[in-house]
Formats: structure tokens, C-alpha cells, sequence
């Protein structure tokens, strides 16, 4: 394992830190590591120190840094074929679309790149199948959806945050959504009337801090959805494609949402890459000239795309989360008073509050860095772990070492 690393930063990476402040627009404020490369569940900073990764880029690289048979399935590509623009047909994107389309038991898929673009796209399909299927009156349509929520950062979807620091000065707001409580099912009936085209909501929230509802609640979504002729739309660009310990977080209830928003480790940690994938009587209401992207589509992230469901279509990758999932529950629970106040899981994802006595969210994951541990802060007093789900029992059991060491002080 890793030995202990000591805080301090060499010349060559300070260099490159302020080369990045002085010209990089100071939207996220990163931890101080300069990460050069990566293997697995270990990256490896400038200076040669490794770290085990508990992050995942937010879990887009579920499979593991350069997993082989996803970067020999993009250099293939690289050497063939890379973008045409949807313009043309090119001989990639139906065979991703077919394996995608039946991983998840629908028939259509709409290929994006990045996890807002799936957001605003579910959004564009829900109001047009509102007013071409359900008969909403123009320009009435809603979209109800959950307080709590990150769906990503286009001016509409922020516009439905209620995160101040996602909102704040960037209205004004598009209008047609409605914010209940999350995990609240009654809420979600109480909202909806008859201009409501859809629920969109995360089966697990992820940046709020990997909220789990109560079991019953997606089970009540999907109820409500079918009963008022509304579209259940499941975000799960990050709780999606394995995180959770099942291929969907959707199927920890055995519910099949209407519209599936997929991003984020479909592109397998390679390339953005992200769907909305539904059944073609919603999907279909999308005609020539609607809707697009130039790099939607492209060969090179339908090459990688399909080798990560096929990748999924094993059903391993996921049956390793739930195992190691269980495992990550177990040794975080013994810290529940000892330094942190409370814990929340869904297979390898978790959400851990740290007693503010220990210090912030950021200074945990500071102290953590420092001894080799990469995490992320959220909301103040929370730390998050998504790590790659290729991860091993032994290095989880490392890293919650270092996680005991860094809260006793
Ligand atoms: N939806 C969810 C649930 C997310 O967690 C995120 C990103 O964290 C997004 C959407 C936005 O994805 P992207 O950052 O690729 O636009």
C-alpha cells in the first residue's frame, strides 16, 4: 500500500497549480494534487505520488482507470474512424444503440455527450409528448421534480435547483417546473394536474450527498406516473450503469421508469457520452431537425459505449459493487460516533457527515489527499466515496484506515 504523503508540494507541481489559477476560470476549487496518470483504482500525481481513487470522477470512471478492453476499443476506433456529424450514418452507432437499448428493455435511444445535454433532452422529449400524445395545451406544460436535486448546470436545470450557489445570479429561470420534497411519494401526487408531462427525479441523489429514499418510494413514483398519465423519468446519470449494485438504482425497487438519462460512465471514463433511452412511443415523438448535437452519436464514443454495456451485460461488474457495497456499509457504520454523525449507501457509493468537532468536509478530504485518499466534499460537512468498482476489499479497508487515522486527529 501507499505510505503516508506529506502535504507539502514540490516547485514543478506548484508551477503547474498556478498556471492553472492564472488562466483557468476559477469555477471549481480543486484539492492540491496534479494527477498524471492512472491505472485502475490508483492515479499517480506529477511528482510520483499514488493515490487511491475514491471518487471516480464522480463515477464516470466506474470501470476503472484505463480499463483495457475499453482503451483498446477506443484506439481501434482512433484508427479508423472518429466523427461525421449525424449528417451521415456511420457503421458504429446502430450496434451501441441496439445493446444499449436492450440493456435497459426499451427501444429507442437519443445519444448525447454530456450529462445536461441527456437532462435537457429528457426535458424536450417530456414536453413534446405532452402536447403530441397527452394533449397539453401549448406552452402549459410541466415537469415536476425533487428539492435536492442536481441534474446538472444549463441555465434550466439550475433554474429548478435549490442550491443557491447553482442559481444564484444566473436567472432569470426557464418557468414549467415544480419542486416537491424528495422521498416524498404523496408530494410528487399532490403536484401533479393535468398539464404535468412528467417526474423527473434521481433514484438516489447523488451530489446532495447520496441520499437514499426509503424502500417504496420509486415503486410509488412509478404508481403515481402510470395512474395520472405522466412520464416517470429516472436520472440516473450517476446512480446508474453499476454504482448502486444493480444496473440501475430503478431496479433496487424492480421499477422500470419511463425514460432512462444515462451519461457519465457510458462513455467509460474515456470520452462524455450520455443517452436518453425510452420506448418509441415517447422517443419517437422526436422528429428530423428537432433535436441534436454534432458530436452526438459520433463513432468514437459508440465504439467505447458499446464495449461498456457489453461490459455491463455480464451482470459482474454489478454483482462486485453489491458485494463490495455491503462491505463499505459495514466498516463505515463503525464509525458512526467516532468523528462521523451519519452514513448513507447504495452499493459502492456512499455519503459520510463528519462531526464538524473533526472539521469540514474539505479538510477531511484535505487530510486524506494527504495520506493518499482521494474524496470529495459536498455540502459542508459531507465527504463522498463513489470509488471505481474494480476497486478491492483490501484497498477499501486501507483507505477506511486512513479515514479512522484522519478523524482521530
Ligand atoms: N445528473 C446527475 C444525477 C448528475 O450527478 C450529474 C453530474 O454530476 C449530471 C446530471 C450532469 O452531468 P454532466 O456534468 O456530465 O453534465
Amino acid at each position: 500500500m501507499t505510505p503516508s504523503h506529506s502535504p507539502t508540494l514540490d516547485t514543478g507541481t506548484m508551477r503547474i497549480i498556478s498556471a492553472e489559477e492564472t488562466h483557468v476560470a476559477q469555477n471549481y476549487r480543486p484539492l492540491p494534487v496534479v494527477l498524471a496518470q492512472g491505472e485502475g483504482a490508483w492515479v499517480t500525481d506529477v511528482e510520483g505520488k499514488r493515490y487511491l481513487d475514491l471518487l471516480a470522477a464522480y463515477s464516470a470512471v466506474n470501470f476503472g482507470h484505463r480499463h483495457p478492453a475499453l482503451v483498446a476499443a477506443a484506439q481501434e476506433q482512433l484508427g479508423r474512424l472518429t466523427l461525421t456529424s449525424r449528417a451521415f450514418h456511420n457503421d458504429r452507432l446502430g450496434a451501441f444503440a441496439t445493446a444499449l437499448a436492450d440493456l435497459c428493455g426499451k427501444e429507442l435511444v437519443l445519444p448525447m455527450n454530456t450529462g445536461a445535454e441527456a437532462v435537457e433532452t429528457g426535458i424536450k422529449v417530456a414536453r413534446a409528448w405532452g402536447y403530441r400524445v397527452k394533449g397539453i395545451a401549448p406552452d402549459a406544460a410541466t415537469v415536476v421534480v425533487a428539492n435536492g436535486n442536481f441534474h446538472g448546470r444549463t441555465t434550466t436545470i439550475v433554474g429548478f435547483s435549490d442550491d443557491p450557489s447553482a442559481r444564484s445570479d444566473f436567472g432569470p429561470f426557464a418557468p414549467g417546473f415544480v419542486s416537491v420534497p424528495f422521498a416524498d411519494a404523496a408530494a410528487i401526487e399532490a403536484a401533479i394536474n393535468e398539464n404535468t408531462a412528467a417526474v423527473l427525479i434521481e433514484p438516489v441523489q447523488g451530489e446532495a450527498g447520496v441520499v437514499v429514499p426509503p424502500e417504496g418510494y420509486l415503486a410509488a413514483v412509478r404508481e403515481i406516473c402510470t395512474a395520472h398519465n405522466v412520464l416517470m423519468i429516472a436520472d440516473e446519470i450517476q446512480s446508474g450503469l453499476g454504482r448502486v449494485g444493480t444496473t440501475f438504482a430503478c431496479d433496487r425497487e424492480g421499477v422500470v421508469p419511463d425514460v432512462y438519462l444515462l451519461g457519465k460512465a457510458l462513455g467509460g471514463g474515456i470520452l462524455p457520452l450520455s443517452a436518453v433511452v425510452a420506448d418509441r412511443d415517447v422517443l419517437g415523438v422526436i422528429r428530423p431537425g428537432e433535436h441534436g448535437s454534432t458530436f452526438g452519436g459520433n463513432p468514437l464514443a459508440a465504439a467505447v459505449g458499446l464495449k461498456v454495456v457489453e461490459l455491463l451485460a455480464t451482470g459482474e461488474i454489478q454483482a462486485r459493487a453489491a458485494a463490495l457495497g455491503e462491505h463499505l456499509e459495514a466498516r463505515l457504520a463503525e464509525l458512526v460516533g467516532h468523528g462521523v454523525t451519519g452514513v448513507r449507501v447504495a452499493g459502492l457509493w456512499a455519503g459520510i457527515d463528519i462531526d464538524p468537532a473533526v472539521g469540514t468536509g474539505r479538510e477531511v478530504a484535505e487530510r486524506l489527499l494527504a495520506r493518499g485518499v482521494l474524496v470529495k466534499d459536498t455540502h459542508g460537512q459531507t465527504i463522498r466515496m463513489a470509488p471505481p468498482l474494480v476497486i478491492r476489499a483490501t484497498e477499501l479497508d486501507w483507505a477506511i484506515e486512513q479515514l479512522k487515522v484522519v478523524l482521530a486527529g
